[in-house]
């Protein structure tokens, strides 16, 4: 029998009717219908106007005043004739959130009249006051300044809350000195990088028309969804996204029955809402199902072109997040919401390519297609290997390090998935047992095997942190939580500079008159000898893996997100993104900061969280019982019953156990060493254990405890009933 208020919450939920539903509409009539599209602007706009402005977007390059004030018009008519009265500047500020500044159309006349008005300046360029974005140094408080810049490759879109309709503008957002403070800049500059790398490859194997060159993202992302009337009991989820207690249910998710099974029917109502907005706002939202976790489910959509990708990407967690309030639900994008069931990820699938030679990761049908998708999937496995203690850091957070390594997610080391067929070419073009110098043609470099390959190259491999999938990457190790831009902008940079190596290369045996299939042939075998030991086939979670990714591979085993983030500072990471024009010394150095910063202050707010629950909610709770507890066995001697009383005595150690170890943790939390890196090794080797022990502790005595006399909603309520 649960407690009174979660009984009353339980009784809520229980009377919760799926919200009523319109009959979904026509996706002729929806889609896209708030996004400001191409087709809009070529039907509001003079012509030259319209291409000058679809010039910019395809080839990119600065955008003309006149134009921009004619474009500002159009937008502004077309938005106004939808209801909306003010207008944002959309940003990404470093902390995974989207930001927004709102300003009005209204321009007062002296007349005592007001007009709606919007002007070229004011789409391209704005000033929100931005002190209060962490900028790692990059900005004083009195030096507040920052700009917002129109993205124009990125469309502009309506949001609309009950509180009216708002014409939302993708920018950029730097300081005063032109510092990036956000992360749509770098992805911009990463995106160029790619382009500028490729396309020297590309042009060595002898394209002549080469079309801009752009990544793509496709991401997958996973969330829970938990019912209103337990989160209000439950303030560690409401604050941390996370629960920091609970003891694990007699059933959890050992029989699989969740997975892509039938979605509940308030879930379902839900998930209808929220594609029936993204599809208004051009999100292609396309896969939905239960996930592996009672209670947790994911939606993906088809990939999009990086940079309008991660503004999707971005629309689709504050979606979710809004939607689940009106349905009653919250939607925890935490990558760990409840121990001991899985926790939520976001798969990061990618590629690069343009509209002539098409996917660049794709193996293709033709010998010489091949050559060049294993040039640029060689170019990947060098950057990985080379980088791979990057790429971890770009998805180092406090709630992500729950995860990473925890036995249900890719482990900490960043290894390449190849399928076992691409694998197998790789360790033949390893073994240079066909060598491209006795003989022309591309047909006997031992890889026309190639054109055979199912489009899913071999089978998947769920331990891997990063595996090829056919014709494109999948970064499985991100986080739910996070902007997908901080992973694109590492793959993209590191890419960018394989591939820089891979050009140099190339040309060098080029000038040595080698011809272009033994050159090819050479850098590839060059990249399986110096890089192939970051490919691995096998069990991802196994310790034995572990061991040998560090101690025969050389690999980097970086466990939470206080041995991943001082990567940010070591002289090579410096140096490639200084190279490839992607960060500078100062905005790297900077990220360093506000991740450091963003991971301590997780952590000692959970710190804090924990104590004030464990002292306010479990003990009085634990206590109360105990009191009655020996009231009743004293009544029981009294009649001259002689009642056990070992469960008083172990609920009596345990509740002082809690006590003890709250304090411990009290103590540890004032101790804190000086210096971001120090600080984030407290938050990793002390903080964590210490809160793990004082909740061993109450999750034991949650055991014991009458169920009646327990406050906190259990796993079992929260991650079953709904
Ligand atoms: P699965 O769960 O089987 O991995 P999903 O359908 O859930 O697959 O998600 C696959 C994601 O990969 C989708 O977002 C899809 O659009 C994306 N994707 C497919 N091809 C590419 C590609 N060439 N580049 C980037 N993303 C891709
Ligand atoms: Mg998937």
């Amino acid at each position: 029998m649960p407690s009174a208020e979660r009984f009353a919450a339980l009784q809520t939920i229980q009377r919760r009717k799926p919200a009523a539903v319109q009959a979904p509409s026509a996706l002729s009539d929806i889609w896209a219908s708030d996004v400001f599209t191409l087709d809009r602007m070529k039907e509001a706009l003079p012509r030259s106007v319209f291409k000058s402005i679809q010039a910019t977007i395809r080839e990119g390059g600065r955008l003309d005043p006149s134009v921009a004030d004619a474009v500002a018009g159009a937008m502004k008519d077309w938005a106004t004739s939808r209801g909306a009265l003010y207008y944002a500047h959309v940003f990404y500020p470093l902390t995974n959130l989207t930001a927004e500044k709102h300003d009005g159309f209204i321009v007062p006349k002296g007349d005592g009249r007001a007009i709606t008005e919007f002007t070229g300046k004011l789409l391209v360029q704005g000033e929100p006051d931005g002190s209060s974005f962490p900028n790692g140094g990059l900005r004083s408080t009195f030096e507040a300044r920052g700009y917002t810049a129109w993205d124009v490759t990125s469309p502009a879109w309506l949001m609309r809350t009950p509180n009216g309709v708002t014409l939302c503008i993708p920018t950029v957002f730097v300081s005063w000195t032109g510092e990036a403070l956000d992360k749509k800049t770098p992805l911009l500059r990463s995106n160029a990088a790619v382009n500028a790398q490729a396309r020297r490859v590309l042009k060595l194997l002898g394209e002549k028309e080469i079309a801009p060159i752009n990544s793509s993202c496709g991401a997958e992302q996973e969330y829970f969804l938990v019912d209103n009337a337990f989160m209000a009991l439950r303030p560690d989820l409401q604050l941390s996204g996370r629960s920091l207690f609970g003891a694990p249910p007699a059933k959890g998710q050992q029989f699989d029955d969740h997975y892509f099974g039938a979605i509940p029917e308030r879930v379902q109502v839900f998930m209808q809402d929220v594609e029936d907005q993204l599809y208004r706002l051009g999100v292609p939202a396309k896969t939905r199902h239960n996930e592996v976790a009672p209670g947790q489910f994911e939606i993906a959509p088809v990939h999009e072109a990086a940079n309008v990708a991660t503004d999707h990407q971005q629309l689709i967690m504050t979606v979710l997040k809004s939607t689940a309030k009106r349905h009653g639900f919250t939607c925890l994008l935490h990558e760990k919401p409840f121990a001991g069931v899985n926790g939520s990820g976001k798969h990061v699938n990618w590629s690069i390519g343009n509209s002539t030679q098409g996917n660049l990761l794709d193996p293709g049908k033709t010998p010489h297609e091949n050559m060049q998708f294993l040039l640029f999937c060689g170019a990947v496995i060098r950057g990985v290997h080379q980088y791979g203690p990057l790429m971890r850091a770009a998805i180092a957070t406090a709630s992500n390090d729950h995860r990473l390594g925890a036995n249900e997610a890719p482990p900490a080391i960043i290894s390449v998935y190849l399928g076992s067929q691409l694998e197998d070419v790789f360790n033949q073009i390893k073994a240079g047992q066909l060598k491209s110098s006795t003989s022309g043609g591309l047909m006997q470099l031992g890889v026309d095997s190639l054109p055979e390959f199912p489009k899913d190259a071999g089978d998947r491999n769920r331990t891997s942190p990063f595996a090829f999938t056919g014709n494109r990457f999948e970064f499985r190790a991100v986080g739910s939580g996070q902007s997908v831009a901080g992973p694109l902008v590492v793959l993209n940079t590191v890419l960018a500079d394989a591939l820089s190596w891979v050009a140099d290369q190339l040309e060098a045996r080029l000038a040595k008159g080698e011809r272009i299939e033994q050159a090819s042939f050479g850098v590839l075998q060059q990249i399986t000898q110096e890089n192939g030991a970051v490919i691995f086939g096998g069990d991802g979670y196994s310790s034995a893996w572990h061991e040998m990714a560090v101690k025969e591979r050389g690999l980097e085993n970086l466990r939470t997100s206080a041995d991943a983030l001082p990567v940010l500072q070591r002289d090579a990471i410096r140096d490639l993104f200084t190279r490839q024009n992607v960060l500078s010394p100062v905005e790297l150095e900077s990220r360093f900061e506000v991740y450091a910063e963003q991971y301590i202050l997780a952590i000692e707010v959970e710190v804090r969280l924990a104590l004030r629950i464990a002292r306010t909610v479990i003990y009085p709770a634990v206590s109360a019982y105990l009191g009655e507890l020996a009231g009743s066995l004293q009544e029981q001697e009294a009649i001259g019953l002689q009642p056990s009383k070992a469960i008083a005595q172990q609920i009596a150690g345990l509740n002082q156990q809690l006590v003890d170890r709250a304090n411990a943790l009290e103590a540890a939390l004032g101790s804190a060493p000086h210096g971001a890196e120090a600080h984030m090794r407290h938050c990793a080797d002390q903080l964590m254990p210490l809160m793990g022990e004082l909740r061993a502790a109450a999750d034991a005595l949650e055991a014991l405890v009458d169920d009646a006399a327990w406050p906190l909603p259990t796993y079992q309520e929260m991650l079953f009933v709904r």
